[in-house]
């Protein structure tokens, strides 16, 4: 398959059979990776610019060691202690960053549709690493990845995603991509966090969390997210927990060899028990680890997908 795309922006508009070339390429970028040396000249001479408004550990991290392992020039961005603090505007401020002629910008802003907006006035390529409440596309293909790689399959398998789907954009990558992939998706939170409209999706809605986690082959919980709840959408985290929590009991109605997964930063105690989010079952950390290979694997075919292998 050829890639077409010169920006990836959302996976709402994703074919499944590109979804599979990702997770193909990913697992060509995974190779690279087991070796002693984790590094190809692909991307030599190339440019990707991390441009992060909003904080984060893991996505940053993971696309400047994916950019590494290709041989880019990676730059890092943040809006603390940039121009944005003195009025600058986004545009400009990725105006001037794209004078400097990166390759590719990779993006997290807290609007929602601030990379389509940027894709609309710039040459380069755009990588979506999170747009306020709307897509986190990268999140999304690496849990693929990982419910793949551990499972074997996704189509037919009862996935339960559970909490702050309202403001998760986690969720909505997810809900794209495993609902074309044939996964059964069922919603889990509270009413006021579970839009209805969701139901278009196709996905199962409850407010029970024991019925969404029954015989689930997958339990993603999602982090609660405060940064974005401009009301009160529950009584208290104690209440929370107590009604949306993962606790050894919930989660022992799921099929014997569920995964528990979780996009991290993980609440310990709000969404998910201490010892659940470290239990064998838990593949939270090889969630982290898949993201470098999917994050290796959309930067190389973002710039034009040269040879790998040597
Ligand atoms: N890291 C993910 C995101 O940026 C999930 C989260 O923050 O809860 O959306």
């Amino acid at each position: 398959m050829d890639w077409k795309r010169k920006h990836i922006l959302g996976l709402s508009d994703f074919l499944p059979d590109e979804i599979e070339f990702v997770m193909d390429t990913s697992r060509s970028m995974e190779e690279v990776l087991s070796r002693d040396i984790k590094k190809v000249p692909t991307l030599r001479g190339k440019m990707v610019v991390n441009l992060f408004f909003e904080p984060s550990t893991r996505t940053r991290t993971s696309f400047e060691i994916a950019g590494k392992r290709l041989s880019a020039d990676v730059v890092n961005f943040s809006s603390s202690g940039s121009s944005q603090s003195k009025g600058e505007t986004l545009l400009d401020t990725a105006r001037n960053i794209e004078a400097m002629k990166p390759c590719i910008l990779v993006m997290r802003h807290n609007a929602s549709g601030a990379a389509r907006f940027l894709s609309r006035h710039l040459s380069c390529s755009i990588i979506n690493a999170g747009d306020g409440l709307n897509e986190h596309p990268s999140q999304a293909l690496l849990d693929l990845y990982t419910i793949l790689k551990v499972k074997g399959k996704v189509a037919g398998l009862k996935v339960a995603i559970i909490g702050d789907i309202l403001h998760s954009r986690v969720a909505r990558s997810n809900i794209h991509c495993l609902g074309k992939m044939g996964a059964n998706l069922w919603l889990c939170g509270p009413a006021t966090l579970l839009p209805r409209e969701m139901a278009r999706t196709g996905a199962t809605l409850t407010n029970d969390i024991r019925e969404a986690v029954k015989n689930a082959d997958v339990v993603m919980t999602l982090r609660v997210q405060s940064e974005r709840q401009k009301a009160t959408f529950f009584p208290s985290i104690r209440e929370y927990f107590r009604m949306y929590g993962l606790s050894n009991n919930i989660f022992s109605l799921a099929k014997d060899d569920a995964i528990l997964m979780h996009p991290g930063p993980i609440n310990r105690g709000v969404e998910v028990t201490n010892d659940l989010a470290d239990c064998g079952r838990s593949v939270i950390l090889n969630q982290v680890e898949s993201g470098v290979a999917v994050r290796m694997a959309l930067l190389y075919l973002m710039a034009g997908g040269a040879h790998v292998a040597d």
